[in-house]
């Protein structure tokens, strides 16, 4: 392999970019160590560690390519496998997905899962047998995002029953073939404030006549009759295959047997038994017969009775009993955790299957659909629920719970210990733990919590986010801007990877307003990484009424300690680069070794060796964090190692300070070869 130095590197990205500006940047943050080539495998390795899988529709071809392709890629290569992929690999690449740390991600709901799976409270579903019998101590997690990335954990392949959480989905299916308007003749769309299986229907006065209908698509009742409005003049079989089909491709089944999905699974037994004690659910088939709203046609059947016999033909209505068999069949699919959080992920994705790319449903359908889920879909304790989780979701007695994120991921737990009122316990405390962790409560808005991340962000630019607008605007004097944070509640006392805060710029710089406005927002000084106070950035650079406004506060300033071994030796320049806050980002991601995070800053052209307010760069702070890969990383992609920081310290003597032994010495071998 032809290796190149360390400084041709920054010039090998100019000589990509003047050969294809597109993919230069993608390429770069790719090559191997030193060289021109990516690596096959890496290459892969990236798709996989951002959550998409081989079997993706939109990525069989590239890996099939990839595979043909031998163990190493020229960048003319690269342009071609690149352009005749979707552009989801570029997203990959670009750390563009739903949710770009898909690692980090996929890190947290571990904990999350190990946390929860503690849990034992809670008592299966007795009623019949097929659901009294199943492991208790089953629990899977899946999620799928809006682009297929896929997370799962635990029991997240083994079927389980659907019950009621195919709810939703068959009023969508009705929505689907008879319109919004002509389905809610029928049901409405109203909380019960009942239990799922009560009898009590609403009143409705439609036209001067009093109209009962199901509350919602969400109980029983409501579930019935959706099943009947569902294909009423088809037969049995052909009503179920074609709901198994449309939930086939709500998971992303094709007809043509591609993506290795398969139909969901119906358990016979089980809808025998839902049949044989289903009592309350037959009431309830009559019920809505004599409202007059289930459909049924108008002729009614005669058995041949012999006529000496004392009998009489006793009918029992068809459109009941295909409803209510229709309905327990339902009832009685079953699929895996990855399966419902795929078909939710349809649901987050406005109808289409982020998998097969099938538009299932339309998006008024869904649109229609979630806000039922969200005020009915966890039976009794679906206002506690919304106001807790905040999500549209759905859940059975089978165990398994759906969540929904609209135009984010789809979320399915699977564990069968019910509380009392009919939910999963651990789907329940899971759910609760991910709105914890992620901002992804339906009112959470713009919440400035920085406790609780945005997934939709990556982890390095949500913490840039937290404090870099305030730390520029500090250092520019911009007043404004400081005002705005102030009223988005943003903590201005929150410092960078340095600890520097918005009180040492705005000292550095000389910007005595930012530095008053802040002291009266109660903004305490507190000393940076080198123990250095705002009080000394202002004083080592004359700035005198902003040293006199400091000593008005009862503070025992401490002044920095940096380590410049050889202050008058060779510099060179770090990048200046437009968005600041790209480049807080960075560093950050240099603070927390996280080199992924800088491969794609890199793939989105930041520069390498981009210097932020205090003039530090990616390397400085992982060399005083001693973060080797991310070190190896930047010097191997151009990273010029004399860069110096607003005090003269290059990254060497950051390790150094530091007591970074491995990094010192490697960049000291490094600096005696070049
Ligand atoms: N098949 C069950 C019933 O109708 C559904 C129970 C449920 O999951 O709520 O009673």
């Amino acid at each position: 392999m032809k290796t190149i130095s360390n400084k041709d590197m920054l010039s090998l990205l100019d000589k990509l970019k003047a050969k294809s500006k597109r993919e230069a940047n993608i390429f770069f943050s790719l090559c191997e160590k030193d060289s021109e080539i990516i690596s096959t495998k890496k290459f892969k390795d990236v798709l996989l560690n951002s959550g998409l899988r081989a079997k993706d529709k939109r990525l069989y071809n590239l890996f099939q390519n990839l595979d043909a392709h031998g163990d190493r890629i020229v960048f003319e290569d690269f342009i071609d496998i690149i352009r005749s992929s979707e552009l989801i690999v570029e997203k990959a690449l670009r750390g563009e997905l739903s949710i770009p740390d898909f690692s980090y991600f996929a890190k947290n709901l571990d904990n999350m899962f190990d946390e929860v799976k503690k849990i034992k409270s809670g008592e299966l579903a007795s009623y019949i047998p097929p659901l009294a019998n199943v492991d208790p101590d089953q629990f899977g997690v899946a999620i799928v995002t809006t682009d297929g990335q896929i997370y799962q954990r635990g029991d997240s392949e083994v079927d389980f029953s659907i019950q009621s959480m195919c709810k939703p989905f068959n009023y969508c299916f009705a929505m689907e073939k008879l319109g919004l308007e002509k389905v809610h003749q029928h049901v409405g769309q109203e909380p019960s404030g009942r239990q799922f299986d009560d009898l009590t229907l609403l009143a409705r006065s439609a036209v001067g006549q009093l109209n009962r209908i199901p509350f919602n698509p969400m109980v029983n009742a409501g579930a019935i009759m959706t099943a009947g409005l569902i294909g009423p003049e088809d037969s049995h079989s052909q009503r179920l295959r074609y709901i198994r089909q449309q939930f086939g491709r709500l998971i992303g089944w094709s007809p043509k047997g591609e993506f290795n999905t398969e139909l969901p699974r119906f358990n016979k037994d089980m809808a025998r038994q839902e049949n044989f004690t289903g009592y309350n659910n037959i009431a309830m088939g009559y019920l809505l017969m004599a409202t007059g709203n289930l459909p049924h046609t108008k002729t009614k059947l005669h058995n041949d009775i012999h006529p000496d016999q004392d009998e009489f033909d006793f009918y029992s209505e068809p459109a009941v009993t295909e409803a209510l068999k229709l309905y327990f069949s339902i009832c009685s699919l079953e699929m895996t955790s990855v399966n419902f959080a795929t078909a939710a992920a349809t649901l987050a994705n406005s109808g289409v299957c982020p998998i097969s790319q099938d538009r299932v449903l339309s998006q008024k359908t869904v649109r229609n659909c979630l806000p039922v889920l969200q005020t009915s879909g966890m039976y009794n304790a679906s206002g506690t629920f919304f106001q807790q989780v905040g999500l549209p979701a759905k859940s059975g007695v089978g165990g398994g719970v759906i969540l929904i994120v609209p135009r984010l991921m789809g979320i399915c737990i699977f564990s069968p210990r019910l509380d009392e009122q009919g939910n999963s316990v651990r789907g329940i405390e899971m759910a609760k733990k991910i709105t914890s962790k992620y901002l992804v409560h339906t009112f959470d808005g713009t919440m400035t919590d920085t406790d609780r991340l945005d997934p939709k962000i990556p982890i390095s630019k949500w913490r840039a986010n937290s404090c870099g607008e305030a730390i520029w605007a500090a250092s520019n004097g911009n007043i404004r801007t400081l005002e705005r944070l102030v009223s988005e509640q943003r903590d201005l006392q929150i410092g960078d990877y340095d600890m520097r805060t918005p009180l040492h710029l705005a000292s550095a710089e000389g910007q005595l307003e930012a530095v008053k406005f802040l002291l009266k927002q109660g903004v305490k000084p507190i000393p940076d990484r080198w123990g250095g106070y705002g009080y000394f950035d202002a004083k080592n650079n004359n700035h005198k009424d902003i040293v006199k406004e400091y000593e008005k506060l009862d503070i025992n300033y401490t002044q920095a300690s940096h380590l410049v071994e050889d202050p008058n030796g060779k510099t060179d320049k770090m990048a200046i680069y437009d968005d600041e806050l790209a480049v807080i980002e960075l560093l950050f991601a240099a603070f927390e070794n996280n080199v992924e995070g800088i491969r794609t800053l890199i793939a989105k052209g930041v520069p390498v060796h981009a210097g932020d307010y205090d003039s530090r760069t990616a390397l400085h702070l992982a060399a005083a964090e001693g973060c080797m890969e991310v070190v190896e990383y930047l010097v191997s992609h151009g990273h010029p190692l004399f860069v110096r920081d607003r005090w003269g310290a290059t990254p060497l003597d950051e390790a150094k300070r530091e007591k970074r032994k491995s990094v010192y010495n490697f960049l000291k071998d490094f600096k005696l070869k070049t």
